[in-house]
């Protein structure tokens, strides 16, 4: 029997701006209430970025704590932190990984290596990977494993066989990233023959992989990731309306694939999450 879908959401992301979609949701109320629509259209997990008040990346204490702490007034979705920093950003490993200690979150994400992405070098050192872990573990947090190419499994496995990691491991499989593993069904497949026997998965197809990467992952048993963070177009030319569009969308290709959508409830169980 195929497992219920995990729908999660990344509304705001720290690339994407106001250029790439006009109602890109910046201040936490209006991530708040994306998440919020998010949720009541079928998102179980929503991916959490901030920005500051100019609308540029941000990985500042308080907009997390305020942005987490409305998203937590409206419902009881599972939150994901980012650990991933931002564009332009000079960040210690503390700055990336204070808020998440500070809020607890369910879930944060873990970007396990080091990558070219478009123009920049998304950095993330062994020592930061290790730091995160253990510092993710001492809060009650578990890492999303997110992988934009085969490595990046490998870098997580490691960590689970180091002591680091606890199972069963989550991960997210990032695709399309200029830099990183091309969106391909085949290269989907590869990525997860990799997986343990016993991990869940799910998938981001960036940019015009998002369709295609979403069907085959309901297929083949994976979660889905969707939103403006990786994706702001509904079809070629034609952008969403808004991040609820891509949910709602999830939520009946799922139907038709026999793939019942997950609750939170369900996904915290399926994540090996505390039930709350
Ligand atoms: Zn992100």
């Amino acid at each position: 029997m195929r497992s219920n879908l995990i729908i999660s959401v990344a509304t705001t992301g720290s690339i994407t701006t106001r250029e790439n979609h006009p109602d890109l949701p910046l201040h936490p109320k209006e991530i708040a209430q994306a998440v919020y629509e998010c949720y009541q259209a079928g998102a179980a997990v929503a991916h959490v970025h901030v920005r500051d008040d100019a609308g540029k990346p941000s990985m500042a204490m308080d907009k997390f704590a305020e942005t987490v702490g409305l998203i937590r007034e409206k419902c009881p979705i599972i939150i994901n932190m980012t650990s991933s920093g931002g564009r332009g950003l000079v960040l210690t490993d503390e700055d990336r990984i204070d808020p998440i200690v500070a809020l607890k979150p369910e879930m944060c994400s873990m970007d396990c290596g080091s990558v070219n992405f478009g123009d920049r070098i998304f950095e993330n050192h062994p020592f930061f990977l290790e730091k995160l872990a253990t510092r993710a573990r001492e809060a009650g947090v578990k890492p999303e494993i997110e992988c934009f190419d085969v490595s990046m499994i490998e870098n997580g496995k490691r960590m689970f066989a180091q002591g680091l990691l606890d199972g069963p491991l989550h991960f997210q499989f990032v695709m399309g990233v200029r830099g990183g593993i091309p969106a391909t069904i085949e290269n989907l497949l590869f990525m997860r023959s990799k997986l343990p026997a016993d991990a869940t998965w799910s998938v981001i197809g960036v940019g015009k992989g998002h369709l295609p990467l979403m069907v085959a992952a309901m297929m083949e048993g994976g979660h889905v990731r969707v939103g403006f963070e990786d994706n702001v177009f509904y079809k070629k030319g034609v952008l969403a309306k808004t991040n609820a569009q891509f949910v709602e969308r999830a939520v009946r290709l799922a139907e038709e694939f026999d793939r019942s959508v997950a609750s939170v409830e369900e996904a915290r169980q399926m994540l090996s999450l505390p039930s709350r």
